[in-house]
């Protein structure tokens, strides 16, 4: 079972997405457990205050550091775990992407600091163990990236989707954007699925999505491209595309 605690001023921004879906389902199998901290119950000013003035002037607000510390010593006492992550959100950290989520759904505990306003005092950054951003953009709180992280993190906890296959070929999970889906019907607006999928042949519709795989990650994605480890059969694949010496 992995334990989340997100550390947030606003709770309620999760009433919702946590109780749909896979997530929904997740937490309901006891894959996954979803503690939502609100970082002002440990705040001990008389008026709950979280927030103060920046020491060296300049706009906004910034997080106090000690409601946070409290938190996360309140977080990592209330289980025992092997295997613990304490991530601060921040745009300033290392982009999160979906190798970052295989690694994280190995863990058992994973505490998610949400900041606010202009960010957070410095010195929490003493007792975490990743910054992370969700993308070279600034939003206004680290709820979203939370949200984003619990989400991905816990689609790879195993027995969280409904079977192996549905992760294994997902885009990034071999380097490669996943092929494209089709359902009924068969023909729309003029539009056709492509025969080979109607085929039955399995061989050959596994050949059709490595293509088309290879040939989107080529269109779409040249960095993650170029990073790619080619079969042979990929290679030749390129070459009945048009696109020999890839590599
Ligand atoms: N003043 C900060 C800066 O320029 O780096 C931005 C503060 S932002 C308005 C408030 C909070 O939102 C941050 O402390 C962080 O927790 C969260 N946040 C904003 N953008 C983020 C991103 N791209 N990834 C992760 N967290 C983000």
């Amino acid at each position: 079972m992995l334990l989340f605690h997100i550390l947030t001023l606003f709770p309620e921004f999760f009433a919702g997405p946590l109780d749909v879906s896979i997530l929904k389902r997740a937490r309901e199998k006891g894959l996954i457990k979803i503690e939502l901290l609100n970082i002002r119950d440990f705040s001990r000013d008389k008026h709950k205050k979280v927030d103060d003035y920046p020491y060296g002037g300049g706009a906004g607000m910034v997080m106090k550091p000690e409601p946070i510390f409290e938190a996360v010593d309140f977080a990592v006492g209330s289980v025992e775990a092997r295997k613990r992550r304490i991530i601060l959100l921040s745009p300033q950290g290392r982009i999160f992407n979906q190798e970052m989520a295989r690694e994280l759904s190995c863990e058992e505990h994973i505490i998610l600091i949400c900041g606010h306003y202009e960010g957070i005092d410095e010195r929490v950054k003493t007792i975490i163990t990743d910054e992370v951003s969700l993308g070279d953009f600034v939003l206004t709180g680290g709820e979203i990236p939370a949200l984003a992280i619990v989400d991905a993190t816990s689609r790879l906890v195993p027995g969280v989707l409904g079977s192996y296959e549905s992760v294994s070929e997902e885009s990034f999970s071999n380097g490669l954007l996943e092929y494209p889906h089709y359902t009924r019907p068969e023909v729309y607006r003029g539009l056709r699925v492509p025969e080979v999928l109607l085929s039955g042949n399995h061989k050959e519709i596994e050949l059709f999505r490595r293509r088309e795989a290879l040939r989107r990650t080529m269109e779409k994605r040249p960095d993650l491209f170029k990073k790619l480890k080619l079969t042979e059969l990929d290679k030749k694949l390129l070459e009945e595309m048009g696109f020999g010496c890839q590599e």
